[in-house]
């Protein structure tokens, strides 16, 4: 029996007038588990309505309350975290452990938010001129909206929400339509924590529900999270509507390993970082870089083995290391690009297309894949895969490894493994990607620092969370104050800029 899916809306859930559905699936077994509803315009605007009718009386309440709310938030995600990793297995396929890790990174984010009180700290000048001061206060921007992709059904939407609502707004959450039971859950838990009614909601759907947030006159920001020609589309009608807008696009991450890195230390690195999650992270690595061919002959010498003993299966299983894909299309897409890469002329040392799970025979699964001799003109090298395919281009040393990754439409994350601080420092510096890892290979940044590509990775001019998410749900506004005191008389009108004398 498939279940259903509401919206939330206004405090309570809410069927839709749209009439259109979607189906969810569980891709370890290909079988349908859900039905979505898809807005309609007018579900759109019933959330945005019910938002606007919230925000005065949210935006007034003290941020101290708004951080308690929060607080009791985050016990409620502890007490419920397995019945969520839960559903985040059952929709998307990743394995039951990292569904766990993606609620813990963020729930970090709404422990960060809980300072609210002093995240919204102002700043102050006494005496700007002769007893005149200045005070500069963050306020919130209204009723916000955050569209999110497939692969982080509970981390991405948390990267924003928990930052929107401690500042004082109002949010709306569009999540992926292929696992969105994560969100219906999180909607219930700050329901039960106390947030007022209308502050935040979930509205389910598709390009409909997107664009009808991106043309209502009562959105006054979109925060995104997807793939790039869609980050891209975001961007720019966003600025056609006159909203605030930060979009996250797709990846293609390097992962450099220079001739004195500890080489067990780097693959074991390389083997969670590309396949965990089957690849469908966008910090996961795609593309390895060793330099010079005694590293590129090491390097494969110990991955060929590891990513044919990965162990794969449903996501519920213990001991998986790596699940299905999300989707049957999706899945599909991945193959293509395994036959399109060999097509091309890459060596194809790992083939994970015949991969079949006994008893998941319908499951969306694809094995470990692993090129060598892979070229920059390729589609495997140039474009992102999000599979657990993993790209080996040779490099003859730093300045074209360097230069690759330089190169690339994309700049979301990179990571060198070395022992050479110089070089070290000089990759971290120079290279032109937004997360930089030294001997990490996923640096995604923790909740009080802000997470965010550059290049096609992001559209917009501010990352999310951390304080670049606090700058980006408040405006600034700037309050210059005259008392008059006793002695002192209106000296005339003025009619010349007041400067400093
Ligand atoms: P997607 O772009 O297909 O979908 C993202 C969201 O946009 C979903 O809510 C979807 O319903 C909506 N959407 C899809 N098509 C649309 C259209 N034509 N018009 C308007 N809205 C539309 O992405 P996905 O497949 O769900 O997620 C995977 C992508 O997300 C990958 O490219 C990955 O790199 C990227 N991603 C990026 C980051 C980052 O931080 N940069 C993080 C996670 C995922």
């Amino acid at each position: 029996m498939a279940s259903w899916i509401p919206h939330f809306i206004d405090g309570a859930t809410f069927e839709g007038r749209g009439g259109r559905t979607a189906p969810v699936f569980n891709p370890a077994t290909g079988a349908q588990s859900g039905e979505v509803p898809l807005a309609s315009v007018a579900d759109v605007d019933a959330g945005v309505q019910a938002a606007l009718r919230a925000f005065p009386a949210w935006a007034a309440t003290p941020p101290l309350r708004r951080a308690r709310i929060l607080n009791k938030f985050l016990a409620l995600l502890e007490r419920d975290a397995d019945r969520i990793a839960a559903a985040i297995t059952a929709e998307h396929g990743k394995v039951l452990s990292d569904a766990k890790g993606e609620l813990t990174r963020g729930m970090e984010v709404v422990e960060f938010a809980t300072a609210a009180p002093q995240l919204l700290k102002g700043e102050i000048t006494e005496n700007v001129g002769s007893r005149i001061d200045s005070h500069a206060l963050r306020q919130p921007l209204g009723v916000v909206a955050g569209i999110t992709p497939f692969n982080f059904p509970a981390m991405v939407p948390m990267w924003m929400f928990p930052v929107a609502l401690a500042c004082g707004n109002c949010f709306i959450l569009k999540p992926s339509e292929r696992d969105p039971s994560a969100s219906l859950i999180i909607a219930e838990l700050l329901a039960e924590a106390g947030l007022p009614k209308g502050v935040f909601s979930v509205v389910h759907g598709d390009k409909v529900a997107v664009d009808a947030l991106l043309e209502h006159p009562g959105i006054s920001g979109i925060s995104f999270v997807g793939s790039t020609p869609i980050a891209r589309y975001i961007y720019e009608t966003a600025a056609r509507t006159g909203k605030r807008c930060q979009a996250l696009g797709g990846a293609k991450n390097h992962m450099v390993i220079l001739p004195d890195a500890d080489m067990d230390l780097a693959v074991d690195a390389l083997m969670g970082a590309a396949y965990g999650s089957a690849g469908e992270r966008c910090m996961a690595i795609s593309v390895a870089v060793p330099v010079g061919e005694r590293t590129a002959e090491a390097l494969m010498a110990k991955l060929e083995p590891k990513v044919r003993a990965l162990k794969i299966g449903p996501g519920t299983e213990a001991d998986a290391e790596m699940g299905p894909l999300v989707t049957r299309q999706h899945r599909d897409k991945v193959l293509g690009y395994i036959d399109a890469g060999l097509a091309e002329g890459a060596r194809l040392v790992v083939d994970g297309r015949d991969f079949r799970m006994q008893g998941y025979e319908d499951g969306y699964f694809v094995g470990g894949t692993l090129f060598d001799h892979v070229t920059p003109a390729m589609s495997i090298y140039r474009e992102e895969i999000f599979g657990p395919v993993l790209s080996v281009v040779r490099a003859d040393d730093y300045a074209t490894a360097a230069r690759l990754i330089n190169e690339h439409e994309f700049g979301n994350g990179t990571s060198i493994f070395t022992r050479d601080g110089e070089a070290a420092r000089e990759f971290a510096h120079g290279i032109q990607v937004g997360m930089v890892g030294i001997n990490v290979p996923i640096p995604v940044p923790m909740a009080f620092h802000s997470f965010g590509g550059w290049k096609a990775s992001l559209f917009g001019d501010h990352h999310m969370h951390g304080p670049e998410g606090v700058r980006f749900y408040t405006r600034l506004k700037t309050i210059t104050t005259r008392w008059p005191t006793g002695g002192v008389r209106s000296a005339g009108a003025d009619f010349v800029m007041p400067t400093m004398r």
